[in-house]
């Protein structure tokens, strides 16, 4: 079930399409009565052909004949109009108004049942609450700077911050660009502050733009909403939507209070999603060993077995701007 505002606030999107639409068909209709003052004369002739049929009846006189008169009158005036429209290169379509969605007319129903438009624009604005809840904006990979990571290789593994990350960003870049709805789930892990969330951001903000539903969350604050509105707290279909969204990027996995009600709540998120073959996105600064550990095999095993971990490296990118600040840099 949606939220009442949810519908309310599809329903008045639909309603501002569907009056951009009628005003656009009624200006060109404007402009060509303008152009070509005889399109007016005629629509005014035809428009009082009615009147003509109730007058003749009134009349008395042979009404067959008289109505036979007027429709022929009609049918004359008609082929003029069209003729008069071809040549100024207007159909009788331009007039119509042009629908965003042409199922339902930008009415949000077909036979008293929700458009799919309607059910379309209202998972968007489910999700687009939930992600205003985080307070973050969704970014651009081109924000994305390989200046913090060093281009020393590390000691103990060999391997060069500033390469590993330019690769991990190639291929979430990648991954945003070529998303269907139906790729790999993400887990992107690494200590905190060296960008996990930034590159999230960046993937929601691509993915977003292609038209697809995204939902972008810390994972206490996803589920903290959840277990209010489970326990009667609140009102809202949160899990339905981080059930049912094309996306949906679970941040800071490990960092929520611990709780059999959130570890559950994030077993049917995880594992639904699964089943449905619907990509998400963990980030998380925990190990294999640790998230066995907090939250059990069922979890960790489809965490570590199905989803393509991306490892990011590094040092804790806002300790460095504040000891750049501090030195004045
Ligand atoms: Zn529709």
């Amino acid at each position: 079930m949606f939220k009442k505002e949810i519908y309310e606030k599809a329903m008045a999107t639909l309603k501002e399409r569907r009056g951009i639409a009628l005003t656009r068909a009624a200006a060109v209709h404007e402009q060509m009565r303008e152009a070509v003052p005889r399109v007016r004369e005629i629509e005014q002739l035809m428009a009082q052909s009615s009147a003509k049929v109730v007058a003749a009846i009134l009349d008395g006189g042979n009404i067959e004949k008289q109505v036979e008169k007027i429709k022929n009158e009609n049918l004359a005036l008609q082929t003029e109009l069209a003729a008069l429209l071809q040549k100024h290169g207007v159909t009788a379509g331009n007039f119509e108004p042009v629908h965003s969605c042409s199922d339902c007319q930008d009415t949000g129903f077909v036979d008293g049942k929700p458009c799919d438009c309607l059910q379309r624009l209202m998972r968007e604005y489910s999700c687009m609450e939930l992600t205003e809840l985080s307070a973050m904006k969704p970014t651009s990979f081109d924000d994305l700077s390989l200046e913090y990571y060093s281009s020393r290789a590390d000691g103990r593994t060999g391997i060069a911050p500033r390469a590993q990350m330019r690769q991990v960003i190639e291929y979430c870049r990648a991954y945003a660009r070529n998303f269907d709805g139906h790729d790999d789930s993400l887990l992107l892990r690494g200590p905190t502050g060296v960008g996990k969330t930034h590159l999230s951001l960046a993937i929601a903000g691509e993915v977003l733009s292609q038209g697809y539903s995204v939902v972008y969350g810390p994972v206490q604050q996803l589920l903290h909403r959840m277990e209010r509105e489970h326990f009667g707290r609140a009102d809202g279909n949160t899990e339905d939507v981080l059930l049912e969204c094309d996306l949906l990027i679970l941040d800071d996995v490990g960092t929520e209070f611990s709780s059999s009600f959130y570890t559950s709540a994030l077993y049917n998120i995880i594992n639904g999603r699964l089943m449905a073959e619907k990509p998400t996105i963990i980030s998380t600064n925990l190990n294999q060993k640790e998230l066995t550990d907090r939250y059990g095999e069922q979890i960790a095993s489809r965490v570590t077995g199905l989803f393509e971990p991306l490892v990011c490296v590094g040092k804790d990118i806002r300790q460095q701007k504040l000891k750049q600040s501090l030195k004045g840099e």
